[in-house]
């Protein structure tokens, strides 16, 4: 018999599109996959070489359990540089990937009958790692209208005398929308009016777009920074995904219990990798840049190309490398047997029928949308954008 918690999750939405992608394409299919979360780019040449050098020089052993100094202290510096954020390395964990980071944050504040508020649409893995912990997530919608920022009233009427904390991701996966410092302002009130943490996760702090500066919400004043948790890694910034490498800087007390609990699961992130991170972190930066044009190239392309598809309304995304487009206004057509009322349908309809695979709004917490990553080439995405056309003038 397994435990009551595992029969409240279910794997990663996302990661199964994505496997059911590559399925297909290893059965001989031509599918465009917009269903991706990582970026297309390799990691940079001088973080592979310090991964190289490390294996060479026999750092190939445990290292202390929340990360090695060096790579603190260079968390501690681009937290300093890029987000005004003071920090002292006893604030600092790192940990395999910004998820195992969130992890350790739910298993250390987390408990029974605790509320997370998590805005939404939200990444998929938010409310699965409140439940996993015993807690309730209380989901917080968002609206198109308001750029999928989380509306202070909102906000407000969601918080209990049982609100543990709320989740924040600027730039957000799925919508690629960007707060700004207005909506930052209003919310870090409210969570110090209620004496609840915030969880900000800033893991696609480099991909803004549209001269948007990025803002953290723990840059906004001591008192609110004393109340957040920020979550960051390397897998969106320098394509590091398989390394598994994030961290979190907070609070000491709560650092400390997230290292203790990190003690007795994972122990330390791969000390080659955490080499590399220091490398990725410390060494030139100009890659971030050449990702980032060629990722705000695609973004603009997408999103015109999906507004010029009758039925479908795109938000021109400010972050990360997804667009959100709303296709509610498919839903009841037909074509054949086949009739689209919801985002499964439409993902579905667009897989099997148009071999273009992406991921529903419903994963996410909203069922109008589906989710496509520009994570792919422009010839993917031209290819893409003319099936998906193509497929919806099917529909009548
Ligand atoms: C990709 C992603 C992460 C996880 O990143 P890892 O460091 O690879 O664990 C966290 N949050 C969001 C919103 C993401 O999209």
């Amino acid at each position: 018999m397994l435990a009551e918690r595992v029969k409240k999750i279910k794997p990663s939405p996302t990661l199964a599109m994505d496997a059911k992608a590559k399925a297909l394409k290893a059965q001989g299919l031509d599918i465009v996959n917009f269903g991706v979360g990582e970026p297309d780019f390799d990691t940079p040449e001088h973080v592979k070489e310090a991964a190289i050098k490390a294996i060479k020089d026999g750092f190939t052993k445990y290292t202390p359990v929340g990360g090695i100094d060096e790579l603190k202290e260079a968390v501690v510096e681009k937290l300093k540089k890029d987000n005004n954020l003071e920090y002292s390395k006893e604030e600092i964990i790192v940990s395999c990937g910004a998820k195992h980071s969130l992890y350790n944050i739910a298993q250390a504040l987390y408990g029974p009958g605790d509320e997370v508020i998590i805005p939404s649409p939200y990444w998929v893995s938010y409310p699965d790692q409140v439940l996993l912990n015993d807690a309730v997530p209380v989901f917080a919608k968002t609206y198109e209208e308001d750029s999928f920022m989380l509306k202070p009233d909102v906000l407000e009427s969601k918080i209990t005398k049982k609100t543990k904390a709320i989740i924040l991701n600027s730039p957000s996966n799925p919508t690629g929308l960007t707060y700004d410092k207005k909506t930052l302002e209003a919310i870090a009130e409210i969570a110090l009016k209620h004496n609840v943490y915030i969880i900000s996760d800033e893991i696609y702090e480099k991909l803004v777009y549209d001269g948007i500066e990025f803002i953290s919400i723990a840059s906004l004043g001591k008192e609110i920074k004393d109340k957040t948790i920020v979550v960051n890694g390397l897998s969106k910034s320098h394509a590091m995904t398989g390394w598994r490498i994030g961290y979190a800087a907070g609070p000491k007390d709560i650092i400390k219990a997230m290292t203790n609990i990190q003690s007795q699961s994972t122990s330390n992130p791969t000390s080659i990798a955490q080499k590399a991170a220091v490398a990725a972190l410390t060494g030139p930066q100009d890659f971030i840049s050449v990702m980032h044009a060629e990722f705000d190239k695609r973004r603009k392309f997408l999103v015109e190309g999906l507004n010029s598809i009758e039925g479908v309304r795109c938000l021109k995304p400010t972050g990360a490398f997804y667009a959100f487009p709303n296709v509610s206004r498919l839903y009841g057509k037909k074509t054949g047997t086949r009739q689209i009322n919801s985002s499964i349908d439409m993902a579905m309809y667009l897989l099997e029928d148009a071999n273009v695979a992406l991921v529903h709004g419903e994963a996410f917490g909203d069922d109008n949308y589906i989710r496509i990553s520009y994570a792919t080439s422009m010839e993917n995405i031209k290819k893409g954008l003319e099936r998906i056309k193509e497929a919806v003038s099917r529909l009548s």
